[in-house]
């Protein structure tokens, strides 16, 4: 039976490569995005983009209101609209602290929240949420985004416990360094030394991370809830 998918921050990276994989199973998939416009090709795959910010409860609100009325209860929720705002600590603003925390950590209990009263009812559901390596690692220059990746794992792992009696699992995928906008930001110099410290000697492409996220959302996996799945081509092993 084809499910109601949302993918939040669909219309790139690595949202956009998880929004192909689920519209390529059967599944009616809508992205949400933030600004811009949605590439044609989540037009060619049937998928339903709308505009949302996920730090305005307003527009979470309308974005599910706008995809139930035309895909149904959404029973799938892969929640990966994130930011980084990197700056070592003694010169990280309050408002970059607070933005990344807004986003990745903040915005996902919004959307989750919400998906999770349709599924309540639905006594099924499949939520996934994208944290990454450096919530288990932490991350020099990066102690706003490492906390809220963190966050979303003791996040993850209640909404887990809390909803496992009606059928619904919640998961993490903690990806490495995967080729995206995100990381293709960094300087060339650390790029590199940051390819020299994964076991796998290369970055992940978005299809990896898509697959993971695939096979949790799937029928195998219901028996698979609170678990952190590394796609970090061994960078984190150990954790
Ligand atoms: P990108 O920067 O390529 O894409 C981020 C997506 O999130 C975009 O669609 C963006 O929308 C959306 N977004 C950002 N802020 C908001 C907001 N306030 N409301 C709604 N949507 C928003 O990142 P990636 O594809 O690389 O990353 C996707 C997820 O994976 C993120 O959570 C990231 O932290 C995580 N991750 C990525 C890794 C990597 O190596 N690339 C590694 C580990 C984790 P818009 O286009 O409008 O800006």
């Amino acid at each position: 039976m084809s499910r109601s998918v949302l993918v939040t921050g669909g219309n790139r990276g690595l949202g956009l490569a998880i929004a192909r994989a689920l519209a390529e199973t059967g599944d009616k998939v809508a992205i949400t995005y933030r600004t811009g416009e949605p590439p044609k090709e989540l037009a060619d795959l049937g998928c339903l983009a709308v505009k949302c910010d996920i730090t305005d409860p307003e527009q979470v609100e309308q974005a599910y209101k706008e995809i139930e009325d035309a895909n149904g209860r959404v029973t799938v929720l892969v929640a990966n609209a994130g930011i980084t705002r990197d700056q070592l600590l003694l010169r990280m603003s309050e408002e970059d602290f607070t933005s990344v925390v807004d986003t990745n950590l903040t915005g996902t209990f919004r959307v989750v929240k919400r998906a999770a009263k349709g599924m309540l009812r639905a006594r099924t559901g499949r939520i996934v949420l994208i944290s990454s390596v450096v919530g288990l690692k932490g991350s020099a220059g990066q102690t706003n985004y490492s906390a809220a990746k963190a966050g979303l794992i003791g996040f993850g792992r209640s909404v887990a416990r809390e909803l496992a009696s009606r059928n619904i699992t919640c998961n993490i995928v903690a990806p490495g360094f995967i080729d995206t906008d995100m990381t293709r930001a960094l300087e060339e110099e650390v790029r590199a030394d940051i390819v020299r410290q994964i076991p796998l000697a290369r970055y992940g492409g978005a299809e990896d991370v898509a697959a993971a996220v695939r096979f949790l959302a799937s029928e195998e996996a219901a028996y698979i809830t609170g678990a952190v799945i590394p796609v970090d081509g061994g960078l984190g092993m150990g954790h």
